[in-house]
């Protein structure tokens, strides 16, 4: 699929840089249109792969951000990109979105930027073109503490409302306590970028591929229309890809390397579907759910993919499953990425609320006997000295 992609806030645009560079690693063509969008100057500095002229400051004259940042409160970052709007709306308008598929808008929920300010990016995007709007966000890890589960169950609502799909990336799923915070960002980010640009890149090549089972980009956007939340599994196995003794091998023994080649395919799609999912979910409460396997051609088999598609039909017990391939004659390893979209099933989710609904109780508390505490403090106990002014 051809993708017009916007980073939001901090997370949002390192996100978006990963996926960028792992395209061209692996010479895919997903990024067509790439963005980012922030209101700390610092932070705009970050991305290694997102030329100048595509990153925008917003609110550098807004009061209680000017260039700094909005200091996580989400409010003021929806508030940053409503007044900046204009500004938004000509930096759309200079790059020139123009043949895509899709648009993506990424961003962290936990933060102030890219949870306050995306949502409204989004609604302007849906009002300027017809194609779908996706989300990719990333939730607070419960380690954050109360206020980044408030910033992030009060945006997912936006976000949700206001996409055709979102893409949840769950940090404390993907934590690792050996890290420090830095590296551990920075693996996370190509964990996903790995998965994503694998799930939206499938059927995307610089010269025509012809592929039996080629996945097509109405496929993904097929499985993605479900206004709902998704989850992505991922497994991928190397392969030995030189042209010589295995090639030749293979063709002395190809009856039996076929039915290897669907066991092995089929073996990964489970995998996948197993392994850590970018938002913890129960498979089975999924709508739809997409293959794509993604590989040397000698890898790929037809075979295999009809199995592994039977398998998760039955897995997931839902008829809409598609599947398809991605060859890729220069890969060195076999990947497969199984989409899973609208999962209802998400106990991150829930907990987020939680946690949530705490911290506000909290906040409206001490909101309440703050301006008592202060007077109380700052006074003498029997209330003999009086302020200057
Ligand atoms: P914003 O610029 O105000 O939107 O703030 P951030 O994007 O820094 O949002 C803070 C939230 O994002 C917290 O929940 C962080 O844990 C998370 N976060 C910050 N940087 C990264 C990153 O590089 N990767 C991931 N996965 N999460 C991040």
């Amino acid at each position: 699929m051809k993708l017009g992609v916007i980073g939001v806030g901090n997370a949002g645009s390192k996100i978006v840089d990963k996926m960028v560079e792992f395209e061209s690693l692996t010479n895919r063509k997903l990024c067509r249109h790439v963005m980012v969008i922030n209101t700390a100057r610092t932070d705009l500095t970050k991305p290694d792969h997102i030329p100048e002229d595509r990153r925008i400051l917003i609110g550098d004259t807004h009061q209680k951000a000017k260039g700094h940042g909005v200091g996580g409160d989400v409010d003021v970052g929806a508030e940053v990109a409503k007044n900046d709007m204009d500004e938004i709306r000509r930096a759309f308008d200079d790059v020139d979105i123009h043949e895509v598929d899709a648009i993506l808008v990424c961003a962290s929920l936990g933060g102030g930027t890219g949870s306050g300010a995306g949502p409204v990016v989004i609604n302007e995007l849906q009002k300027m073109y017809d194609e779908p709007v996706y989300g990719l966000g990333v939730l607070p890890g419960k380690y954050e503490g109360g206020r980044p589960a408030l910033n992030a169950a009060r945006s997912l609502q936006s976000f949700v409302n206001n996409t055709d799909n979102f893409i949840a990336f769950d940090n404390d799923a993907w934590r690792s306590k050996d890290q420090t915070v830095g590296e551990g960002y920075e693996g996370m980010n190509r964990e996903l970028a790995t998965r994503i640009v694998t799930l939206l890149g499938a059927g995307e090549y610089d010269e025509p591929t012809i592929a039996e089972n080629a996945m097509d980009s109405s496929d993904i956007i097929r499985t993605l229309d479900t206004d709902g939340i998704s989850s992505i599994g991922y497994a991928s196995t190397s392969v030995d890809n030189s042209d010589g003794f295995m090639k030749r091998f293979r063709e002395d023994h190809e009856i039996e390397d076929s039915s290897n080649s669907a066991a092995k395919i089929n073996g990964l799609v489970r995998r996948a579907v197993n392994s850590r999912l970018t938002l913890p979910c129960e498979p089975s409460s999924a709508d739809r759910a997409l293959i794509v396997l993604s590989g040397p051609p000698s890898e790929l088999s037809r075979k295999g993919l009809e199995s592994a598609r039977e398998w998760i039909e039955n897995e997931v017990d839902t008829v809409e499953v598609l599947a398809g391939d991605d060859p890729r004659e220069n890969a060195n390893a076999l990947s497969a990425v199984v989409l899973l979209s609208n999962v209802t099933q998400t106990p991150r989710i829930e907990a987020i609320q939680e946690q949530a609904v705490a911290a506000q109780e909290k906040i409206a508390e001490q909101e309440a006997v703050r301006e008592e505490e202060i007077a109380d403090l700052i006074t003498d106990k029997d209330g003999k000295i009086d302020p200057v002014i």
